[in-house]
């Protein structure tokens, strides 16, 4: 697949997935549009090329046919045509067989959006088994299809993959600037390199730690995954969050053993009724200060709540010293740097959650080979 130019597109019909899939209230107020900035500079280049744009995009996870009005894109569109100051219409929902003989009129309007591409999964999981038929007719819409839609390109969908069998495919540059960032990452000719790894549950993080740990030079950890790497070197951590997989155990004392030298275990633990919420970084500040490119992926400790946010602020302020590159990547992660306002730290903000991780850990993602 390649990026999208002028020649290709324009004057075309374009049909555009893009990730809008943003967090919203219980009243399905926006309350990030991130995500729905992040796609403005592909819209604009498609507009200036004299296209008219299908959007499409999913939203949260569409169980029941209660969800269709839960997961409605109405509020997505609304903003986006804020954003632009542009006409965006939202088509109501058209079901799979009736999309076989949708022909979208755009009269004066420039910019038209289906509903949630996840409703066809109500139609025998259609949009995630990359149905033929719904892909199909998705691609008989326009000429040229593009995919922006980086946080959903790790997932072979009918949208994201399925349609590019009929259609005229590229990608744009959001994923673009993601792709060129996070394959420093891959090949990194910047040392020391190092890595911070923090957050919840080892075993979703065990792929992309032994990636690292092949390329790195130094891994620092906190979080339920110095929890488990403590327990693994035999270490109680009493109830705090950890594995307590017995495969991955023995996994990760092979880790240490064999990279003794690249990971270091901070020692200085904050502990709350027998659970280590949060951790000192200053274990960390030698190696981090000295780095010529960082990757950061998961919190210190615990930074939803107050008592527990020192580690990960401490981390950011230890960040701020660094002339080297620094790329942040992870869906609560990201969500850490915006609540602490020190996005000005970092030098890139990978905006996939699952889609960064798995594009670091593979090398690739699959809705795009
Ligand atoms: P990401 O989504 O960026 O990949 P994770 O979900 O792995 O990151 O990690 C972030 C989560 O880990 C946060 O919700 C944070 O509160 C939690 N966390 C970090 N340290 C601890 C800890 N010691 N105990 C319990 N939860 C923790
Ligand atoms: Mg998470």
């Amino acid at each position: 697949m390649k990026l999208i130019d002028k020649e290709v597109v324009k004057n075309k019909r374009v049909l555009l997935r893009l990730d809008l899939n943003v967090p919203t209230d219980n009243n399905l107020n926006i309350m990030d549009n991130t995500r729905i900035i992040k796609s403005i500079p592909t819209i604009k280049f498609l507009l200036e090329s004299n296209c008219n744009i299908i959007i499409m995009s999913h939203m949260g996870r569409v169980k029941t046919e209660e969800d269709i009005a839960r997961y409605s894109l109405s509020n997505v569109a609304n903003e986006l045509s804020k954003v632009l100051n542009e006409d965006v219409e939202l088509l109501s929902y058209i079901k799979k067989d009736d999309l076989k003989y949708l022909n979208v009129k755009f009269e004066d309007k420039k910019i038209i959006m289906l509903e949630n591409t996840r409703f066809y999964d109500l139609e025998d999981g259609a949009e995630k088994n990359c149905d033929f038929e719904l892909s199909e007719s998705l691609a008989k819409l326009a000429d040229v299809f593009i995919n922006d839609a980086f946080g959903a390109s790790h997932r072979r969908h009918a949208s994201t993959y399925g349609v590019r069998k009929y259609i005229d495919s590229y990608y744009g540059f959001l994923i673009n600037e993601e792709l060129s960032n996070l394959e420093i990452l891959n090949k990194p000719t910047d040392r020391p390199f190092s890595v911070f790894m923090g957050g919840a549950k080892v075993e979703d993080k065990l792929p992309i730690i032994k990636k690292m740990l092949l390329t790195c030079d130094y891994l620092c950890l906190g979080g339920g995954i110095l929890n488990s790497f403590l327990k693994a070197s035999g270490y109680d951590v009493k109830e705090s969050l950890c594995t307590t997989d017995e495969d991955t155990i023995r996994e990760l004392k092979e880790l240490l053993n064999i990279y003794s030298s690249k990971i270091t275990l901070s020692n200085d633990l904050v502990w709350k009724d027998d659970r280590i919420l949060d951790i000192g970084v200053s274990d960390y500040r030698d190696v981090l200060s000295n780095s010529k490119l960082i990757f950061i992926n998961g919190t210190p400790g615990l930074f939803e709540v107050e008592e527990f946010k020192k580690g990960t602020i401490d981390l950011f302020e230890i960040l701020k010293e660094v002339d080297g590159k620094v790329i942040v990547g992870g869906g609560d992660t990201v969500s850490a740097v915006n609540n602490l306002n020190v996005e000005n730290v970092v030098d890139f903000i990978s905006s996939g959650g699952g889609a960064s991780l798995e594009f670091i850990t593979d090398g690739y993602l699959g809705a795009l080979e």
